[in-house]
C-alpha cells in the first residue's frame, strides 16, 4: 500500500477533530481523519448520543448526536476523508520534516502536520463473556478461568436464577438474571 500524502492528519473524529476540519477548511487546508471507532463523534456519539447538552454557544439545548450531525453537515463542503475503525499506532517525524502516521489497517500517511484530537483516548471494544448457570450459588470453575484467558475477556458475567449479586474474581461477577438486561445496556 503506498503512502497517502496529505496536508494534515487529524487523530480523533470527536467534536474537536470534526471542528478542526472546518477551521482548516477555511484556510484551504485539506485533512484526513482517523478514529478507532466505526463512527464519527467521539464520546458524544459513543457514550451519550441521547443526552441533551446545554453548554454549546448559541444552542440553548442540543442532543449529543445532534451536535455530531450538525458538525458533519458543517464540514461537508470541505470533503474530509474519514478512516474509521482504525487506530493510529505509529507517529514519527520523517527526515524531510514531515510526519509519518501509521494505522492498524496498515495505512501510512505522509502529513505536513498532525492534529491530536484524541480526547480521553482511543475507544476500544470491551470483551464481555456471559455464562449461564442453573445453580443457586455459582462458584468459579476451570472452564470460566480458561475462557477468560483464551478469549482475552475483560469481564465475565455469570447469570443465575438467584437474587444476590457477588464477585468471584476482579473480572468475574455473578448476576441475578433479572439484573442482566440493565447491566448490559
Ligand atoms: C457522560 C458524559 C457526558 C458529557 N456531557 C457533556 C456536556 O453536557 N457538555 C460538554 O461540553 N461536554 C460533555 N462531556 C464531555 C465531552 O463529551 C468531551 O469533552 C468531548 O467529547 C471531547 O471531545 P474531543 O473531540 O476532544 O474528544 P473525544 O470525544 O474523546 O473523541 C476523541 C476521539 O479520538 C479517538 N482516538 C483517540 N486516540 C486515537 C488513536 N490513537 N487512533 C484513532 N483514534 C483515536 C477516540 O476513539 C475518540 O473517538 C460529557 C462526557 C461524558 C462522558
Amino acid at each position: 500500500m503506498s503512502d497517502i500524502t496529505t496536508d494534515v492528519v487529524i487523530i480523533g473524529a470527536g467534536p474537536c477533530g470534526l471542528f478542526q476540519i472546518f477551521e482548516l477548511g477555511l484556510l484551504g487546508i485539506s485533512a484526513h481523519l482517523v478514529d478507532s471507532l466505526p463512527i464519527a463523534g467521539g464520546q458524544c456519539a459513543e457514550l451519550y448520543p441521547e443526552k441533551p447538552i446545554y453548554d454549546i454557544p448559541a444552542l440553548p439545548v442540543c442532543g449529543a448526536q445532534e451536535l455530531v450531525d450538525r458538525l458533519m453537515k458543517q464540514i461537508e463542503p470541505f470533503k474530509p476523508t474519514f478512516h474509521l475503525g482504525e487506530e493510529v499506532v505509529e507517529f514519527a517525524r520523517r527526515d524531510d520534516g514531515r510526519f509519518r502516521v501509521g494505522t492498524t489497517a496498515g495505512k501510512v500517511f505522509n502529513a505536513g502536520a498532525v492534529v491530536i484530537a484524541a480526547g480521553v483516548g482511543s475507544f476500544q471494544p470491551r470483551r464481555i463473556g456471559v455464562e449461564v448457570k442453573y445453580s443457586d450459588a455459582p462458584a468459579m470453575t476451570p472452564s470460566i478461568a480458561a475462557a477468560c484467558a483464551d478469549l482475552k475477556l475483560d469481564r465475565v458475567i455469570v447469570v443465575y436464577p438467584g437474587t444476590k449479586r457477588y464477585a468471584l474474581t476482579r473480572k468475574v461477577e455473578v448476576l441475578p438474571l433479572r439484573d442482566v438486561i440493565g447491566e448490559l445496556q
